[in-house]
Protein backbone atom coordinates (compact mmCIF):
# COMPACT_ATOMS: atom_id res chain seq x y z
CA UNK A 1 0.00 0.00 0.00
CA UNK A 2 1.00 3.42 -0.78
CA UNK A 3 -0.13 7.25 0.05
CA UNK A 4 0.28 10.83 -0.15
CA UNK A 5 0.01 13.47 1.80
CA UNK A 6 -1.05 16.01 -0.52
CA UNK A 7 -0.24 19.07 1.36
CA UNK A 8 3.26 17.83 2.23
CA UNK A 9 3.62 17.84 -1.70
CA UNK A 10 2.61 21.02 -2.40
CA UNK A 11 5.50 22.83 -1.17
CA UNK A 12 7.86 21.22 -3.16
CA UNK A 13 8.61 22.76 -6.71
CA UNK A 14 11.27 20.77 -8.44
CA UNK A 15 11.41 17.04 -9.41
CA UNK A 16 13.83 16.14 -7.06
CA UNK A 17 11.96 17.32 -4.26
CA UNK A 18 8.35 15.70 -4.94
CA UNK A 19 10.05 12.23 -5.20
CA UNK A 20 12.09 12.99 -2.13
CA UNK A 21 8.63 13.47 -0.14
CA UNK A 22 7.18 11.10 -2.34
CA UNK A 23 9.74 8.32 -1.17
CA UNK A 24 9.95 10.27 2.56
CA UNK A 25 5.98 9.55 3.18
CA UNK A 26 6.74 5.83 1.90
CA UNK A 27 10.01 4.82 3.08
CA UNK A 28 9.05 0.84 1.77
CA UNK A 29 8.14 2.08 -1.91
CA UNK A 30 7.50 -1.33 -3.59
CA UNK A 31 9.29 -2.26 -6.83
CA UNK A 32 7.87 -2.06 -9.48
CA UNK A 33 7.23 1.31 -8.45
CA UNK A 34 3.12 1.34 -8.18
CA UNK A 35 2.92 4.82 -10.87
CA UNK A 36 -0.90 3.67 -11.03
CA UNK A 37 -1.88 3.61 -7.59
CA UNK A 38 0.50 6.84 -6.84
CA UNK A 39 -1.65 8.53 -9.47
CA UNK A 40 -5.07 7.85 -7.87
CA UNK A 41 -3.56 8.69 -4.85
CA UNK A 42 -2.64 12.19 -5.92
CA UNK A 43 -5.97 12.95 -7.63
CA UNK A 44 -6.22 11.33 -11.16
CA UNK A 45 -9.68 9.88 -11.09
CA UNK A 46 -9.12 7.66 -14.32
CA UNK A 47 -6.30 6.43 -16.46
CA UNK A 48 -7.25 5.18 -19.77
CA UNK A 49 -5.60 3.11 -22.09
CA UNK A 50 -6.34 4.74 -25.92
CA UNK A 51 -4.84 3.40 -29.55
CA UNK A 52 -2.14 6.50 -30.30
CA UNK A 53 -3.42 9.48 -32.93
CA UNK A 54 -0.17 10.94 -32.69
CA UNK A 55 -0.11 11.65 -29.06
CA UNK A 56 1.76 9.29 -26.62
CA UNK A 57 0.11 10.75 -23.53
CA UNK A 58 -2.23 12.80 -22.28
CA UNK A 59 -3.52 14.68 -19.10
CA UNK A 60 -6.94 16.52 -18.73
CA UNK A 61 -6.87 18.19 -15.19
CA UNK A 62 -9.95 20.39 -13.39
CA UNK A 63 -8.30 24.10 -12.91
CA UNK A 64 -7.11 23.90 -9.27
CA UNK A 65 -5.52 20.31 -10.19
CA UNK A 66 -6.95 18.66 -7.65
CA UNK A 67 -8.87 15.80 -9.84
CA UNK A 68 -7.50 15.13 -13.48
CA UNK A 69 -7.80 12.10 -15.88
CA UNK A 70 -4.46 10.18 -17.83
CA UNK A 71 -4.69 8.74 -21.01
CA UNK A 72 -1.82 6.60 -22.14
CA UNK A 73 -0.91 4.93 -25.84
CA UNK A 74 -1.69 1.25 -25.36
CA UNK A 75 0.11 0.12 -28.35
CA UNK A 76 3.89 0.42 -26.67
CA UNK A 77 5.51 -2.00 -24.54
CA UNK A 78 4.65 -1.67 -20.68
CA UNK A 79 7.93 -0.11 -19.34
CA UNK A 80 7.03 2.50 -21.64
CA UNK A 81 3.31 2.75 -20.92
CA UNK A 82 4.43 3.51 -17.05
CA UNK A 83 7.10 5.97 -18.10
CA UNK A 84 3.87 7.72 -20.06
CA UNK A 85 1.64 7.42 -16.79
CA UNK A 86 4.52 9.26 -14.98
CA UNK A 87 5.43 11.73 -17.26
CA UNK A 88 1.90 12.77 -17.04
CA UNK A 89 1.84 12.80 -13.27
CA UNK A 90 4.57 15.20 -13.14
CA UNK A 91 2.43 17.59 -14.84
CA UNK A 92 0.11 17.37 -12.57
CA UNK A 93 1.65 17.93 -9.66
CA UNK A 94 4.85 19.77 -10.73
CA UNK A 95 3.10 23.60 -9.36
CA UNK A 96 4.83 25.86 -12.59
CA UNK A 97 2.67 23.23 -15.09
CA UNK A 98 0.09 25.48 -14.93
CA UNK A 99 -2.43 24.50 -17.94
CA UNK A 100 -4.95 22.28 -17.09
CA UNK A 101 -4.16 20.01 -20.05
CA UNK A 102 -1.16 18.22 -22.11
CA UNK A 103 -1.28 16.56 -25.32
CA UNK A 104 2.33 15.06 -25.43
CA UNK A 105 4.48 13.56 -28.31
CA UNK A 106 6.49 10.09 -27.82
CA UNK A 107 9.55 13.15 -28.44
CA UNK A 108 7.93 15.20 -25.53
CA UNK A 109 8.22 11.72 -23.53
CA UNK A 110 11.90 10.80 -24.44
CA UNK A 111 15.43 12.04 -24.66
CA UNK A 112 14.69 14.12 -27.33
CA UNK A 113 11.99 16.51 -25.70
CA UNK A 114 13.33 19.89 -26.04
CA UNK A 115 10.35 21.87 -23.88
CA UNK A 116 11.65 22.50 -20.17
CA UNK A 117 8.60 21.44 -19.03
CA UNK A 118 8.51 18.16 -21.02
CA UNK A 119 11.93 17.57 -19.95
CA UNK A 120 10.96 17.95 -16.18
CA UNK A 121 8.27 15.18 -16.44
CA UNK A 122 10.60 12.90 -18.15
CA UNK A 123 12.96 14.03 -14.79
CA UNK A 124 9.94 13.75 -12.28
CA UNK A 125 8.93 9.98 -14.14
CA UNK A 126 12.61 8.70 -14.74
CA UNK A 127 12.85 9.84 -10.76
CA UNK A 128 9.58 7.86 -9.59
CA UNK A 129 10.11 4.78 -11.19
CA UNK A 130 13.77 4.44 -10.35
CA UNK A 131 14.47 6.23 -7.19
CA UNK A 132 17.85 7.46 -6.47
CA UNK A 133 17.98 5.08 -3.31
CA UNK A 134 17.02 2.32 -4.60
CA UNK A 135 18.60 2.42 -7.87
CA UNK A 136 22.21 2.91 -6.40
CA UNK A 137 21.44 -0.49 -4.09
CA UNK A 138 21.29 -2.45 -7.60
CA UNK A 139 24.37 -0.43 -8.82
CA UNK A 140 27.05 -0.86 -6.03
CA UNK A 141 25.80 -4.44 -5.32
CA UNK A 142 27.91 -5.21 -9.00
CA UNK A 143 31.63 -4.47 -8.61
CA UNK A 144 31.38 -5.27 -12.55
CA UNK A 145 27.96 -3.51 -13.61
CA UNK A 146 27.60 -3.77 -16.93
CA UNK A 147 25.05 -4.41 -19.61
CA UNK A 148 23.34 -7.69 -18.26
CA UNK A 149 22.54 -6.27 -15.13
CA UNK A 150 20.86 -3.58 -16.79
CA UNK A 151 18.39 -5.93 -18.14
CA UNK A 152 18.25 -7.55 -14.78
CA UNK A 153 17.62 -3.89 -13.14
CA UNK A 154 14.81 -2.75 -16.07
CA UNK A 155 13.39 -6.43 -15.81
CA UNK A 156 12.79 -5.95 -11.81
CA UNK A 157 11.69 -1.66 -12.02
CA UNK A 158 9.76 -2.30 -14.96
CA UNK A 159 11.51 0.17 -16.56
CA UNK A 160 12.34 0.56 -20.54
CA UNK A 161 16.17 -0.16 -21.78
CA UNK A 162 17.01 3.00 -22.26
CA UNK A 163 15.41 5.11 -19.92
CA UNK A 164 16.93 2.63 -17.22
CA UNK A 165 20.48 2.77 -18.99
CA UNK A 166 20.34 6.59 -18.97
CA UNK A 167 19.36 6.65 -15.01
CA UNK A 168 22.53 4.26 -14.21
CA UNK A 169 24.88 6.19 -15.94
CA UNK A 170 23.61 9.23 -14.37
CA UNK A 171 23.60 8.24 -10.64
CA UNK A 172 26.96 5.98 -11.47
CA UNK A 173 30.30 7.12 -9.56
CA UNK A 174 31.97 4.75 -12.08
CA UNK A 175 33.58 6.30 -15.81
CA UNK A 176 30.69 5.51 -18.29
CA UNK A 177 29.50 6.42 -21.46
CA UNK A 178 26.75 4.82 -23.80
CA UNK A 179 26.57 5.07 -27.63
CA UNK A 180 23.05 4.44 -29.35
CA UNK A 181 23.58 3.26 -32.12
CA UNK A 182 21.46 2.17 -35.70
CA UNK A 183 22.35 0.55 -38.43
CA UNK A 184 26.20 0.74 -37.51
CA UNK A 185 25.72 4.66 -37.29
CA UNK A 186 26.02 6.95 -34.22
CA UNK A 187 22.61 8.55 -33.01
CA UNK A 188 23.61 10.12 -29.63
CA UNK A 189 26.09 8.97 -26.60
CA UNK A 190 25.58 10.36 -22.75
CA UNK A 191 28.67 10.05 -19.97
CA UNK A 192 28.58 9.33 -16.45
CA UNK A 193 30.00 12.22 -14.60
CA UNK A 194 33.47 10.48 -13.86
CA UNK A 195 33.96 10.03 -17.94
CA UNK A 196 36.64 12.36 -18.41
CA UNK A 197 37.64 11.88 -22.25
CA UNK A 198 35.66 12.57 -24.91
CA UNK A 199 34.23 10.30 -27.89
CA UNK A 200 35.86 10.24 -31.23
CA UNK A 201 32.40 9.20 -32.80
CA UNK A 202 29.35 12.08 -33.38
CA UNK A 203 26.05 11.79 -34.37
CA UNK A 204 25.98 10.10 -37.60
CA UNK A 205 29.09 8.99 -37.40
CA UNK A 206 30.28 4.93 -38.32
CA UNK A 207 31.37 2.51 -35.34
CA UNK A 208 34.81 1.95 -34.82
CA UNK A 209 35.79 -0.78 -37.23
CA UNK A 210 37.97 -2.49 -34.68
CA UNK A 211 35.09 -2.37 -31.96
CA UNK A 212 32.96 -5.56 -31.46
CA UNK A 213 29.23 -2.85 -31.98
CA UNK A 214 29.79 -3.47 -35.53
CA UNK A 215 28.88 -7.53 -34.97
CA UNK A 216 25.32 -8.53 -35.08
CA UNK A 217 25.61 -10.43 -32.19
CA UNK A 218 25.47 -9.31 -28.41
CA UNK A 219 28.10 -9.17 -26.52
CA UNK A 220 27.09 -8.54 -23.19
CA UNK A 221 28.99 -11.59 -20.60
CA UNK A 222 32.23 -10.24 -20.89
CA UNK A 223 33.82 -6.86 -21.37
CA UNK A 224 35.77 -6.32 -24.89
CA UNK A 225 39.23 -4.71 -24.26
CA UNK A 226 40.01 -2.47 -26.96
CA UNK A 227 42.96 0.62 -27.68
CA UNK A 228 41.21 3.32 -26.52
CA UNK A 229 41.53 5.63 -29.69
CA UNK A 230 39.02 3.99 -31.53
CA UNK A 231 36.43 5.67 -29.48
CA UNK A 232 38.71 8.42 -27.58
CA UNK A 233 39.87 11.43 -29.13
CA UNK A 234 42.81 12.97 -28.44
CA UNK A 235 43.57 13.78 -24.79
CA UNK A 236 43.40 17.54 -23.66
CA UNK A 237 46.83 19.30 -23.19
CA UNK A 238 47.40 18.10 -19.45
CA UNK A 239 45.06 14.90 -19.63
CA UNK A 240 46.17 11.25 -20.37
CA UNK A 241 43.69 8.76 -22.00
CA UNK A 242 43.39 5.30 -20.66
CA UNK A 243 45.34 3.20 -22.78
CA UNK A 244 42.49 0.74 -22.96
CA UNK A 245 38.93 1.02 -23.12
CA UNK A 246 36.34 -1.55 -22.41
CA UNK A 247 33.13 -2.43 -23.90
CA UNK A 248 29.88 -4.40 -24.31
CA UNK A 249 26.85 -4.11 -26.81
CA UNK A 250 23.53 -4.61 -26.71
CA UNK A 251 21.94 -5.65 -30.05
CA UNK A 252 18.27 -4.56 -30.20
CA UNK A 253 15.20 -4.89 -32.86
CA UNK A 254 15.61 -3.30 -36.11
CA UNK A 255 19.60 -1.99 -36.31
CA UNK A 256 18.92 -0.58 -32.91
CA UNK A 257 22.15 -1.20 -31.05
CA UNK A 258 23.88 0.06 -27.39
CA UNK A 259 27.31 0.21 -26.55
CA UNK A 260 28.39 0.14 -22.73
CA UNK A 261 31.72 1.60 -22.08
CA UNK A 262 34.61 1.88 -19.69
CA UNK A 263 38.11 2.73 -18.81
CA UNK A 264 38.28 -0.30 -16.49
CA UNK A 265 35.78 -2.81 -15.82
CA UNK A 266 36.89 -4.04 -12.17
ZN1 LIG B 1 4.36 16.10 -21.46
Amino acid sequence: MVGLDLIELADCVRPEQLIAEILRQNPQMPVPVPVEELARCAGISKIEAFSSSGFEGALIANDTKSDGLIFYNCQVPRPRQRFTIGHELGHFLLPWHRQNSFHCSADDISARANKDWEREANQFSAELLMPTVLLKQRIHSSAEFGLSDVIRVKDEFETSFESTVRRVVELSERAYAVVFSKDNLVRYSIYSKCFNSRLCVRKGSELPSKSLSRLDASSLDSWHELDSSWWLTDAKEGTENPGSIYEQTLVQEDGYKVTLLTYAPA
